[in-house]
């Protein structure tokens, strides 16, 4: 099927970009990679009246550290994750994602900003952002604010983000010593979306958890932050049964539906042992590092 009519405006700066969703407000939409948006268009799910088309706009494709946090910028590209020395040395919970996102064509043109405004439970990298206790910087024409990635995604489709703000950049906090993570993917096959994704950060201080981030993909309607779980392994010797603990509490926070990837059950066991497996993976690294 073709999209509706819209209006395409290319915008050459975020000033630009901002000037032209606060005048278009709800009537408009920022075309990213268009990997989620295209499709949602032609299915007539999404018919915009207005694109704003933010690839040329400078300063959005940014991968740096800087004051104790990791600044994403929100045009960086998964196969930008993919290949960054500073990701794969730094950030291990990205760097077992990224490559897991899709395929190659993909990878090429989707973003973290449109991943993460997309706001699909379905999608890789939020899990991984709530593992970190990562933020957004949303930037409308009268300021910008920064916003806990748990409190920017509110449901399926659907962030805090407001018709008139742009999300420039994703924040992680930089790892502190000890640290370690990694994100588990079942997948029917190379490229699929997640029948379970697991996500987890983890940080050891004096031989005990210091942080435990534990997040889910695909078993909600929004990306699961497993609190219950991660607030067991606070202060905890870093043991098989507190792993195992925590696994039970992670797959008890998820609403998994049986559908063509599995059971509802399926999926819950899936969770436990990849949560499990992960926290022993993340622990090993962080004793290692
Ligand atoms: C075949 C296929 C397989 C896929 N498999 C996976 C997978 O396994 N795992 C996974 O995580 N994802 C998967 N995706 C989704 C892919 O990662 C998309 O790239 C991503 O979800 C959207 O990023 P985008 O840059 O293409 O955003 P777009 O499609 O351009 O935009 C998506 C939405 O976000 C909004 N938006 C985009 N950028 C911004 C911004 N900076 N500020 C405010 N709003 C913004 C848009 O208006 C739109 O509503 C798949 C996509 C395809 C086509």
């Amino acid at each position: 099927m073709l999209p509706s009519r819209f209006e395409y405006h290319r915008a050459g700066s975020v000033e630009e970009a901002l000037a032209l969703l606060g005048a278009h407000g709800d009537e408009a939409k920022v075309l990213a990679g268009g990997q989620s948006l295209i499709p949602m268009m032609k299915l007539r799910f999404a018919y915009p009246e207005h694109l704003v088309d933010v690839n040329r706009a400078s300063g959005l494709d940014g991968l740096e550290e800087r004051d104790g946090r990791l600044h994403i910028g929100a045009l960086v590209r998964h196969a930008t994750l993919v290949s960054s020395e500073l990701i794969a040395s730094r950030y291990p919970t990205i760097a077992a994602a990224a490559p897991q996102i899709a395929d190659p064509l993909v990878r090429n043109l989707g973003t973290i900003g449109g991943s993460i405004s997309h706001a699909d439970p379905a999608g890789d990298l939020a899990s991984v952002m709530l593992s970190l206790g990562a933020s957004v910087v949303l930037r409308s024409s009268t300021g910008s604010r920064e916003v806990p990635i748990g409190e920017f995604l509110v449901d399926t489709f659907t962030t805090s983000m407001t018709p008139n703000e742009l999300l420039t950049e994703v924040s992680v906090p930089t790892p502190e010593p000890r640290s370690g993570g990694t994100y588990l993917k079942l997948e029917r096959k190379v490229g699929d979306w997640a029948t379970v994704g697991v996500a987890v950060s983890l940080t050891l201080r004096n031989g005990s958890v210091g942080r435990a981030g534990i997040a889910l993909t695909g078993v909600d309607l929004t990306n699961v932050q497993a609190t219950e779980a991660e607030s067991s392994l606070a202060g905890a010797e870093p043991t098989d049964e507190a792993f195992a603990e925590a696994g039970r509490l992670a797959a008890a926070a998820a609403h998994p539906v049986s559908d063509v990837r599995g059971s509802a059950e399926y999926k819950r066991h899936v969770i436990e042992v990849y949560v499990r497996r992960g926290l022993a993976h993340a622990s090993d690294t962080a004793s290692a590092a």
